[in-house]
């Protein structure tokens, strides 16, 4: 009982925030065509094909905290996997959704008309893209300037901000991810099943948004260091986060 009250205050709080705004798709072309993400090939694009990105770091460089094996599988195996299998299934769909860099933006847009293969391989390939990049060797600490400030205007402190996060990825049944999400300037913290995003136009999306930080929360993410222990690997990951990055995405979508 205790929970759900919780659960539904949180929900409440969240969604007087944002719900019923539709991310804006001009801010997040806009974070798409930015250097941050051309520097990282993040959502690279050629001939048609989406690509794996590359790493801007090596599989072992967030040792101890995410160990090298899991980085390795987790990027070379899963995510290549929902970037293959995304292909695939665009090689039947419309053509006119294929138009780089804004494929993407397309697809979430149009999601409800488009197939499960697609849902859930364009929202693997987005979200590790993103995932990726809000995380880097030697990272953590906290946030700096207007993200911290509007967190502090959000929460109170960094630090109960880290705590709802750290409860909502606790709290999360099963497989999904957990999000930090900006919307006309205001931030909210969300949770998706499976691979959905705060992107996609639908209905099962409450708080919806551009990401500025993701936590993945699938098995595959930590099983092979943490095993069941989903709270170790979430301690963990505030170790490694990259906070300039997440800065710099909550920046565009201000400006
Ligand atoms: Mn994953």
């Amino acid at each position: 009982m205790k929970y759900n009250n919780s659960r539904r205050v949180f929900l409440k709080k969240s969604n007087a925030l944002v719900i019923g705004a539709i991310a804006s798709w001009s801010v997040i072309s806009k974070i798409f065509a930015s250097p941050l993400f051309s520097k990282t090939e993040m959502i690279k694009f050629e001939e048609g094909k989406f690509l794996l990105p590359v790493l801007p770091y090596t599989y072992d460089s967030l040792e101890p905290h995410i160990d090298k094996l899991t980085m390795e599988i987790h990027h070379s195996k899963h995510h290549q996997g929902y970037v293959n299998n995304l292909n695939k299934a665009l090689e039947t769909s419309d053509k006119s959704l294929l138009e780089s860099p804004q494929a993407l933006i397309k697809i979430f847009d149009n999601i409800i008309n488009l197939p499960p293969a697609i849902r859930n391989n364009a929202g693997g390939h987005y979200n590790h893209s993103l995932f990726w990049i809000i995380m880097k060797p030697n990272g953590g600490g906290k946030p700096k300037g207007k993200l911290a400030s509007t967190m502090d205007a959000t929460w109170g402190s960094f630090d109960e901000f880290k705590k709802q996060f750290t409860d909502a990825s606790l709290k999360h049944f099963g497989s999904g991810w957990v999000w930090l999400v900006v919307n006309k300037g205001k931030l909210a913290i969300s949770a998706t099943s499976n691979q959905d995003n705060p992107l996609m136009n639908m209905d099962s999306i409450l708080i919806k948004g551009t990401p500025i930080l993701a936590l993945d929360i699938w098995e595959h993410a930590y099983y092979l260091k943490n095993q069941n222990r989903r709270a170790e690997y979430i301690a963990s990951w505030w170790n490694v986060l990259n906070w300039e990055v997440v800065e710099s995405l909550f920046t565009i979508n201000v400006k």
